[in-house]
């Protein structure tokens, strides 16, 4: 069941769970993720960004549409991280039914003003957008994802009015969290308080980024407050790629039907994890 976000997120934020949003860039993680959610009947968010983007053909995104249309659970193809209006306007075309706009290292006004263009391209085509007000922290680690190395909070009085003059779909927040696994040196926190503050101030679906190694009993109070997308990159590559070193251990190895099957297993551990983390377990019921 494919779907744009607003309508995936408004049924989540109305009965209090969090979409994970699962970043895939390869058919095998992509198999992993489909597996896991269909099994636990859990909604999802299968995130491309441009960086995954420029490396893979339009064709692996016909892929994603195919596999969630045949699914029997609600999906969403969904841009991470668009930077320029040329990266989302390829998205567009090539059937992403969700788009993000971070402009959130520009000005205010100048974030307003590309959220709207996109906005006004999207919108038309049934396609929801989701911006950035504030930006979130970077570990160094975060793959291609960029970060400040201060987290800019966002400023709960800006928020309102971004909301207002965009007519945005979703909103991610900074309240502390980084793209990327933490340091050990790096005790992540969140601002409770603020994403209290903030969800008071809008209607619209909130989302968290950089979802990875911040504590399960933080996540789990984010989702009570109201956040309602939550990425996730890191950990469930993580979990594949440390079993797939494990396997390769083996030289005589090398047929993918026995390299891929156990480190699909361990990633759908993390999986399964986040999906009852996120209260997401069981929700295709509210998609009738
Ligand atoms: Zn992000």
């Amino acid at each position: 069941m494919l779907m744009n976000m607003k309508d995936l997120l408004v049924v989540a934020q109305k009965n209090k769970f969090a979409v994970p949003a699962f970043n895939t860039s390869s058919s095998m993680i992509l198999k992993g993720v489909m597996e896991g959610c269909r099994e636990k009947k859990s909604p999802v968010i299968i995130a491309i960004h441009p960086d995954e983007l420029s490396f893979l053909e339009d064709s692996y995104i016909a892929t994603v549409r195919e596999e969630i249309m045949n699914s029997n659970i609600p999906g969403v193809i969904h841009l991470d991280h668009g930077g320029t209006f040329a990266q989302v306007m390829r998205a567009i075309h090539c059937g992403f039914t969700s788009v993000m706009i971070d402009a959130s290292l520009l000005s205010f006004e100048e974030n307003i003003a590309i959220t709207k263009k996109v906005i006004e391209a999207a919108h038309p085509v049934n396609v929801s957008v989701e911006a950035e007000l504030g930006t979130i922290g970077t570990t160094g680690n975060g793959g291609g994802e960029a970060g400040t190395e201060q987290i800019i909070y966002t400023q709960p009085d800006t928020v309102k009015e971004f909301v207002e003059r965009t007519g945005v779909d979703t909103l991610a927040i900074a309240i502390g969290t980084s793209h990327g696994i933490y340091p050990k040196n790096m005790k992540p926190k969140l601002k409770l308080d603020l994403l209290k503050e903030i969800r008071g101030i809008v209607d619209i679906p909130l989302v968290l980024h950089g979802g990875s190694s911040n504590t399960d009993s933080e996540i789990a109070e984010a989702v009570r407050l109201g956040i309602s997308k939550i990425n996730i990159s890191s950990d469930i590559k993580d979990a594949f790629y440390k079993k797939c070193r494990e396997v390769l251990q083996d030289p005589d190895i090398r047929e993918p039907n026995a390299i891929y099957p156990p480190c699909i297993e361990a990633m759908k551990e993390v999986i399964y994890a986040k999906l009852e983390l996120f209260n997401d377990i069981d929700k295709v019921k509210y998609y009738k």
